[in-house]
């Protein structure tokens, strides 16, 4: 792992476990001075050498050595072969949807993340896409909603934020056999997790603003990719979107991957502990926590993933529940997003399903009396000593 020359020599580091290619990256080190944290290299441009020569480097919004560093961790850790650095998950969502031609159908997951929702009603519907939201850990729903113009099927598992869990392999299956590809959106797990790569998705998709970023200080999305068309569309929509992550971004997310697999570690068993106690507190009447046993998609979960993950929503008995949580919680802030290292509560039917209509979401269950909480870093006995008292 020495001497590395300059920056196409750089190694996937195949003989060490996922732990030490976090903290390592891709060439980890900067080639030409050693700099043992990659230097964020805020400059737009770069000089040539003479005519027709180029250091590999032209210019940044096509690619800059801190995102290709980024990039490229990230492909390791997704065990991918392409990764891409945007400016947000959004971003990325909407460079992964342009794949689509008119005519052709996609299938999401029913409550899937609310932006991303908008995304294809608002925007791509416009442009002729036909999509269906459907619930993808109901297999035989998903059967009878295939086309032969369905082109992908996008899948949120564990899903944002009724905690469904969708079968990767089985559904990659049914897309294949279509000829479509299959997108899964990994924010919630992250590849320490979750590989879908590895499962037969053809894209791992990400909102790095949360766990990969971790630590509630960027705005930030990926991609990452095996197959080599794949891997040129998202290089032209980067290109010519501009939608590239900066250079600073690119460094503090760098950074906060150095720490994920301690991070999702922590965030695991302090949710575990979290929604056990919600569970038997007489104010809260439904966990949704994929963790649990009895929780309908278990054992698909074990299949494909080697942990829950630290996020958890709950159905409170009344609205006045709710506002006292919202209100009296100290520690724990009441705020959008989640995969930082601070557990932060969330009520999405006001917050990331604004945009979802009532009837969708009365149907699936994200009511006024359901919150989402992002289990952070903290002692978990603060954590639950915060809503025990600010639900007494
Ligand atoms: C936050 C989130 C997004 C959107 O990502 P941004 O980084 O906010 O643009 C998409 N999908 C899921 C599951 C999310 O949680």
């Amino acid at each position: 792992m020495k001497n590395f020359s300059n920056y196409n020599d750089y190694s996937r580091k195949e003989n060490l476990s996922f732990d030490s290619k976090a903290v390592h990256g891709a060439l980890g080190c900067e080639p030409l001075t050693g700099a043992v944290s990659f230097p964020i290299y805020q400059t737009s441009t770069f000089r040539h050498p003479e005519l027709g020569q180029s250091t590999g480097f032209d210019y940044s919004r096509l690619l800059n050595p801190t995102r290709q560093e980024l990039e490229r961790t990230l492909a390791i850790l997704e065990e991918g072969e392409y990764g891409f650095a945007f400016s947000s998950g959004q971003a990325a969502n909407m460079a992964l949807f342009t794949w689509l031609n008119p005519g052709e159908h996609v299938i999401l997951m029913d409550d899937i993340y609310g932006g991303t929702f908008r995304i294809m009603t608002t925007i791509f519907g416009k442009y002729g896409i036909e999509y269906d939201f459907i619930d993808l850990s109901d297999i035989d729903a998903v059967k009878a909603a295939v086309k032969p113009n369905t082109k992908m099927i996008f899948i949120e598992t564990p899903s944002n934020p009724l905690m469904k869990v969708a079968d990767i392999a089985v559904l990659a299956d049914i897309a294949h056999a279509n000829g479509a590809i299959v997108a899964v959106d990994n924010t919630f797990l992250t590849p320490y997790f979750q590989k879908p790569l590895t499962l037969g998705a053809d894209v791992v998709i990400h909102s790095a603003t949360k766990y990969l970023g971790g630590h509630n200080d960027i705005i930030a999305g990926a991609a990452v990719v095996r197959d080599e068309e794949l891997a040129a569309h998202f290089k032209v929509q980067l290109k010519s979107h501009g939608n590239g992550l900066a250079p600073m971004d690119s460094w503090l997310m760098l950074r906060g991957i150095k720490t994920l697999h301690l991070r999702m570690e922590r965030h695991n068993s302090n949710a575990m502990k979290v929604a056990t106690w919600l569970r038997n507190h007489p104010k809260v009447e439904k966990v949704y926590y994929v963790g649990f046993e009895d929780h309908k998609d278990y054992d698909v979960t074990c299949k494909q993933t080697t942990g829950f993950g630290g996020m958890i929503s709950f159905a409170v008995d009344s609205e006045e529940t709710v506002r006292n949580i919202l209100k009296n919680t100290d520690m724990i802030m009441f705020a959008e997003s989640l995969g930082g290292t601070e557990t932060l509560i969330t009520y999405p039917t006001t917050q990331t399903h604004e945009d979802t209509p009532e009837d969708i979401k009365e149907r699936l269950g994200i009511t006024k009396k359901f919150l989402r909480i992002s289990i952070g870093i903290e002692d978990p006995d603060d954590i639950i000593n915060d809503l025990a008292q600010a639900m007494k």
